[in-house]
């Protein structure tokens, strides 16, 4: 008796359906990337009850051919590759020819076709199984309805989450599909209400703007960035925007939506020491090379691609990114609005030119945005600026409330908005492009202390206005390049200790600092064998932090046996901010002015000023517009 059987076709289709049609989302993606692949320029999507009522997408792509209409729903059948060699370089979203006859297995579906000659096509098909077919009036492109899903699959729908977490999805979908695809217009809605649309003009911030918000869209800078292999093209938001999740990454290969830990590693080593710990930053970026170089045939849903020479792309977009915010300044403004009193203080990240204050003002007046966080607010979370907008738009994705205007009135206000936004970001980058040919290090104006508060924040003035600056921050941004440089020099200074440090370990303890132990001399910690379970420490480079040597030592060597896989650059890295905190002086110090003084001129000097190396903001800056109109000196 034989015991193995082929299963027959709708039960092959139904268990790969349990890979590509996981929820309505992945159906929604599947389409849509079908819609791409067929050259469409506009596509629609509604979806009801979160997809699970039914999904419908039309687009004006080519069409379907009359003669593959039934084809079309065949495992395996695909017009998107021939042959083995064609695996190796795929230039479409999809090619395993498993959407159509999975999505079809588990659930009812209604598809018309037409290729803009001859009549058009309607076909029906419920659980696989085709109930009809016939000649149907259609427009060029396809259309496809997906209603009843996973009637026939109880469990999987017993799996699936509320209707706002399903809707929730298929909007974070179709958000990456817009940002990846910003020639093509975007329409989607749910219960018939409006969640997102695209012009399909080819503008990525404009798509930004209607995703994320308006002032989102005011606060990324373009990517750029290429090598023989590698083009890179996008946008990265201001430091001052984090999340805290890394959802706000989208990293597109091709125009393929993917998940990589490694790349969002290097965009996230691109902001360095700017991020705030535990926040990341909301990146738009899109790679395109050759098809040759990646393998989407990897994952059923195509989520995860395998790339060849990662590692000299996590490093083109790691100094990309660098680049960027070497040359800018970024001092938050706080600055008033209209009606002007405490509580409606606000902050933003501008640049501007120190020289000339006149333009100044006009620049900032240029930027006047709408924010509704209190003061309060802001200096708790200074970080979080837009927080507010975030929130918005992950509820279901839908606009922050200051768009709840039409559509179309929507975008033209947002189109607006942002020529005007780019005319004064012109003008801004024009001047701090002067600036730098004069000062190329110096991105902090000269700033004068007028007194210090609490034993804890500088205030300081030069003629655009005040300056409040966290001493303690500021010593630690000073601090920690000046402990980076000595860590990277191997210095022949080194200071006996009075009494040794012995450092017991466990045999894995014992392992790692042996494996390590070039990396420890590299960063001025000199451990020495002591039989099998222990390390002496004899010595100390002179320059450690006076008084906290020890301290210091035993947590280097604790943090690399908490990060057993760490590199030298990261214990470098780590060792420095670890002997920055220690050595800058605490909040709550008294100084005296010239000790003021000499610590805001290192501060002007470093390469890196505007945050500390846990990426907190150090400096504020109030322009002497922003307090004349809170004491309403001006209007
Ligand atoms: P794949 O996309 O992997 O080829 P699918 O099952 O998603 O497989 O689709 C099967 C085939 O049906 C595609 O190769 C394509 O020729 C055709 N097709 C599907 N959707 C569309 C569409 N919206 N417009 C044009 N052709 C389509
Ligand atoms: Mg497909």
């Amino acid at each position: 008796m034989t015991k193995i059987i082929k299963l027959d076709d709708a039960l092959s289709n139904k268990i790969a359906a349990g890979e590509v049609v996981e929820r309505p989302a992945s159906i929604v993606k599947e389409l849509v990337e079908n819609a791409l692949d067929a050259n469409s320029t506009h596509i629609v999507v509604e979806i009801e009850e979160g997809g699970l009522a039914s999904i419908r997408i039309v687009d004006n792509g080519d069409g379907i051919d009359e003669d593959d209409v039934e084809t079309a729903f065949y495992r395996h059948a695909t017009s998107k590759i021939r042959t083995d060699r064609d695996l190796f370089q795929i230039g479409t979203l999809g090619f395993r020819g498993e959407a159509l006859p999975s999505i079809a297995s588990v659930a009812h579906v209604s598809l018309t076709r037409s290729t803009g000659v001859g009549p058009g096509t309607e076909i029906v098909l419920e659980g696989g199984v085709i109930k009809h077919k016939k000649v149907a009036k259609a427009r060029k492109g396809t259309e496809i309805t997906v209603t009843n899903l996973f009637y026939n699959t109880p469990a999987r729908l017993k799996y699936l989450k509320t209707v706002h977490t399903e809707a929730g999805n298929v909007s974070d979908i179709i958000n990456r599909l817009a940002l990846a695809h910003p020639h093509v217009a975007f329409e989607y809605s749910h219960h018939g209400k409006e969640v997102l649309k695209t012009s399909g003009n080819g503008d990525i911030r404009q798509v930004i703007a209607s995703i994320y918000g308006r002032n989102v869209a005011k606060k990324v800078k373009p990517i750029e960035g290429e090598s023989l292999d590698y083009e890179l093209s996008g946008f990265v938001a201001l430091p001052e925007l984090t999340r805290a999740s890394r959802q706000y990454m989208s990293i597109f290969v091709n125009g393929r939506y993917i998940r990589n830990y490694a790349l969002a590693r290097a965009i996230q080593d691109g902001y360095h020491t700017l991020l705030p710990i535990g926040r990341y930053p909301l990146v738009v970026l899109s790679i395109e090379m050759d098809p040759k170089l990646i393998d989407v045939n990897v994952h059923p849903s195509k989520l995860e691609v395998r790339l060849s020479k990662e590692e000299e792309l996590g490093q083109l977009i790691t100094q990309s990114i660098k680049q960027i915010f070497e040359s800018e300044t970024l001092i938050p403004e706080a600055d008033t609005r209209k009606r002007t009193n405490f509580s409606s203080l606000k902050s933003e990240q501008v640049s501007f030119d120190f020289e000339k204050p006149a333009q100044v003002e006009s620049v900032n007046v240029g930027l006047q945005v709408k924010e509704n966080k209190t003061w309060q607010d802001k200096t708790s979370s200074y970080f979080e600026v837009n927080d507010d907008v975030n929130q918005d738009s992950k509820v279901d994705q839908q606009r922050p409330q200051d768009y709840e205007q039409t559509a179309a009135s929507q975008h033209e206000s947002t189109a607006t908005a942002i020529e005007q936004e780019e005319e004064s970001m012109e003008v801004m980058e024009e001047t701090v492009g002067q600036e730098t040919v004069t000062e190329v290090t110096e991105r902090v104006p000269v700033l004068y202390p007028v007194g210090q508060m609490h034993g804890t924040y500088i205030i300081a003035q030069n003629e655009t206005g005040m300056y409040l600056i966290d001493q303690h921050a500021a010593q630690e941004r000073v601090k920690y390049e000046f402990f980076r440089d000595k860590v990277a020099e191997v210095s022949p200074h080194v200071q006996e200790l009075l009494v040794p440090i012995t450092l017991e370990c466990t045999a894995q303890e014992f392992a790692t600092i042996n494996e390590h132990i070039d990396d420890l001399h590299a960063v001025g910690v000199f451990p020495e064998r002591f039989g099998t379970q222990a390390f002496v420490i004899r010595s100390h480079p002179t320059w450690l932090p006076k008084g906290q040597e020890e301290e210091t030592i035993r947590e280097i060597i604790d943090y690399l046996l908490e990060h057993r896989k760490v590199n030298l650059a990261k214990l470098r890295e780590e060792a420095a901010i670890l002997m920055s905190c220690k050595a800058a002086i605490k909040a709550n110090r008294h100084l005296r002015q010239d000790e003021m003084f000499a610590l805001l001129e290192s501060l002007r000097k470093s390469s890196d000023p505007f945050t500390c190396p846990h990426g907190r903001p150090i400096l504020v800056h109030f322009s002497t517009y922003a307090l004349e109109k809170m004491f309403k000196r001006v209007m």
